[in-house]
C-alpha cells in the first residue's frame, strides 16, 4: 500500500489543497498514537507540541478532510466526543470496542469474531455484509 502521507498529498491535490505542516502533523499524531482512540483535543494537545501556532478551528477542519478522505475513521463511543482513529485498510472490516462503564477505559477486540453471524445474517436476510461497528459495554478486568 502506498504511505498514508502520500495518499493524502494526492488526494489533497486532486482537492486543490496543500499537504501543510499543520495537516501532516494531525494525520501523524493519529498514526503514532494507533489504539489510543484520540479526541479532538487530545489531538489538538498533541498536534500543539509539534505546531506551537495551530488553533484549534484547524485542527477540527483538518480532522475533517482526513475523514472525508477515507485516512481516519470517526469513532463514537457515546463518551460525549468524537474520537479519532487511522483508518487501517488491511482490515476488511473494522475491529470492535471494548467500553468500560466506570473508568472509561476503550479496548480493542483485533479479531472480527462476527464470521459465523454475519454468514447466518447474509443467508437469513439476503444482505451482503460490507462493514460493521460494534461496540461492547461493560467493566474491564481492572474494574469487575
Ligand atoms: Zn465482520
Ligand atoms: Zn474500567
Ligand atoms: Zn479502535
Amino acid at each position: 500500500m502506498e504511505n498514508p502521507l502520500d495518499q493524502l498529498k494526492t488526494l489533497l491535490k486532486e482537492k486543490g489543497y496543500k499537504l501543510t505542516p499543520q495537516r501532516r502533523a494531525v494525520l501523524n499524531i493519529i498514526m503514532e498514537n494507533q489504539g489510543q482512540h484520540l479526541n479532538t483535543e487530545e489531538i489538538y494537545d498533541l498536534v500543539k507540541t509539534q505546531c506551537p501556532d495551530i488553533g484549534l478551528a484547524t485542527v477540527y477542519r483538518t480532522l475533517q478532510i482526513l475523514d472525508e478522505m477515507g485516512l481516519i475513521l470517526k469513532i463514537n463511543l457515546d463518551d460525549g466526543c468524537s474520537r479519532y482513529e487511522f483508518n487501517n485498510h488491511k482490515e476488511d472490516h473494522q475491529h470492535h470496542h471494548l467500553i468500560c462503564q466506570n473508568c472509561g477505559a476503550i479496548i480493542e477486540v483485533g479479531e472480527d469474531l462476527l464470521d459465523p453471524l454475519e454468514e447466518e445474517i447474509t443467508n437469513k436476510y439476503q444482505f451482503t455484509i460490507t462493514d460493521h461497528k460494534v461496540k461492547f459495554f461493560g467493566l474491564c478486568s481492572k474494574c469487575r
